[in-house]
């Protein structure tokens, strides 16, 4: 496809699409957004999002859909059973990962749960390039054990390898030889790594992993979520796709799995999931969990209208300008703010931006949440919800001592077709300011901890008065801006 460049020096990527329908945003002032952060004890979850600028929390359920999507919402069929509607999805799906059987599902967790009932058991291991939170969670509690194997590459935080999100093949091959293949529950490969910052396995390396599976009689089960990010730097980072479409990449990526399943809050623009298989055997081991937990066969969970809008947008994904346009924007993003000195996970991924915390505010220890304060601090300075992504996301030890995160990030979001270039430029703008104003930041210490998901519900307070100070400089700056 051709890029569309411009006559002057400048590297802007340009929405292939229009805007029809909008929603109204409102930016409270500075004074204000310390109000609400304060009254939502410092934790960007328990923000309303009428007090919010840019929600940049996440990409879950939050893509703009497109004209044809809303259109084919109109036209679902409602039945319990054998609906016309899911009959169009299983084809799509069919057609593009070329596999014969499908199993609906309330959204990707729910996919994960059935996967973990069926295949995991206790001394079960499931090697992954890399876990996501709900993934985990499922297996560990089949009492199955999680090995991460992404390449050394994947948890350095600054890098131009083009993919991070690349399985070691020689520690693949090491362990199922430990264990043994018949310990080995599957083998699962995550595309656009969320955890490590959306960042993408080559289909080279997914052929290798596949080989390995073969070789060893292992299943290989692909989380497709954030397939639509791995495909675009499939096309434009490695050579020999090239000259292939999205669609060719795509059935090849399906072509070495034998199981693909997504949250449908992310691939295809709409909300549900599913999981897709090739072997009979497989599909029968899982279809009597669907009726079980999500609903009969013909929706799993789903309503018909979800159903519709993700049958379009999963042909939609297909299009190279559709899926170019978030990690162009976050590219445009990372470009800038590295240009203005802001730590961030490199080289720029898909799903969002991923500041890095550590670096951005290092005075700040890690036992005062570095992650929570940058995030809180951010919200006063701009409005902009972001998430945290560090020590406050994990778990206190048994004996009540915290758990230093590897990475401390704030995590922001780019949900699909849905911020403008400028309200990029005004993210940037704000970081940098904030950047400059970096000394100003202080650390959060909790007001009140729930034992589990703490960082959901947990309510914090600044551990100085550094947040009125923040204020005060940005009128000093910033003059009556809001
Ligand atoms: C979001 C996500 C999931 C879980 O999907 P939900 O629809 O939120 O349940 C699983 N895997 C990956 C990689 C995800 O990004």
């Amino acid at each position: 496809m051709a890029t569309v460049k411009f006559y002057g020096n400048e590297t802007v990527p340009l929405e292939m699409h229009k805007v029809r329908i909008v929603q109204k945003l409102c930016l409270p002032p500075v004074e204000r957004r310390l109000e609400k952060i304060t009254e939502a004890g410092n934790n960007t979850f328990l923000l309303k999002n009428a007090d919010v600028f840019l929600d940049m929390l996440t990409d879950s359920g939050v893509n703009a859909m497109s004209d044809q999507q809303q259109a084919a919402m109109m036209v679902a069929d409602d039945s319990y059973a054998g609906s016309a509607t899911y009959t169009r999805l299983e084809n799509k799906l069919r057609d593009l990962f070329g596999m014969h059987y499908f199993l609906p599902a309330h959204q990707g967790r729910a996919c994960e749960h059935i996967l973990a009932k069926a295949f995991v058991s206790p001394g079960k291991v499931v090697p992954m390039n890399y876990h996501f939170t709900t993934t985990k969670a499922h297996i560990t509690l089949q009492g199955g054990a999680v090995e991460e194997l992404v390449t050394d590459a994947g948890l350095e935080v600054v890098s131009v390898n083009p993919f991070k999100g690349n399985m070691d093949i020689g520690k693949l091959r090491a362990l199922i030889k430990a264990r043994g293949a018949d310990n080995i529950a599957f083998v699962r490969m995550e595309s656009g790594t969320n955890l490590i910052g959306g960042q993408p396995f080559s289909l080279q390396n997914l052929a290798d992993v596949s080989n390995v599976c073969k070789e060893n009689g292992v299943l290989l089960v692909l989380d497709a979520s954030l397939l639509a990010d791995n495909l675009y730097f499939n096309k434009v980072r490695e050579e020999h796709c090239k000259a292939l479409s999205i669609r060719e990449i795509t059935r090849r990526t399906a072509d070495l799995c034998d199981v693909i399943y997504f949250s449908a809050r992310k691939l295809g623009c709409a909300r549900g999931g599913g999981i897709c298989i090739r072997d009979q055997g497989i599909y029968q081991r899982m279809r009597p969990l669907v009726p079980l937990f999500e609903g009969f066969l013909t929706y799993g969970g789903m309503s018909v209208r979800e159903m519709e809008a993700l049958t379009v947008g999963l042909e939609e994904t297909m299009d190279e300008e559709m899926i170019n346009q978030g990690p162009q924007f976050i590219a445009y993003m990372v470009d800038q703010l590295q240009e203005r000195g802001v730590p961030l996970i490199t080289p720029a991924g898909g799903l969002g931006c991923h500041i890095d915390a550590k670096r951005f505010v290092d005075h700040i220890p890690q036992a005062q949440y570095p992650a929570g304060a940058l995030a809180s601090a951010l919200y006063i300075a701009s409005g902009i919800r972001g998430m945290e992504r560090g020590t406050l996301s994990e778990q206190r030890e048994p004996d009540g001592s915290e758990i230093f995160a590897n990475m401390e990030l704030v995590r922001l979001a780019m949900p699909r077709r849905v911020f403008t270039l400028s309200q990029v430029k005004y993210a940037v703008d704000r970081l940098a300011w904030l950047y400059d104003n970096r000394r100003l930041i202080g650390g959060l210490s909790f007001i009140e901890e729930p034992e589990v998901l703490r960082f959901f519900y947990g309510l914090l307070k600044p551990v100085s008065d550094w947040q009125d100070k923040l204020v005060a400089k940005f009128r000093e700056d910033l003059g009556d801006s809001l």
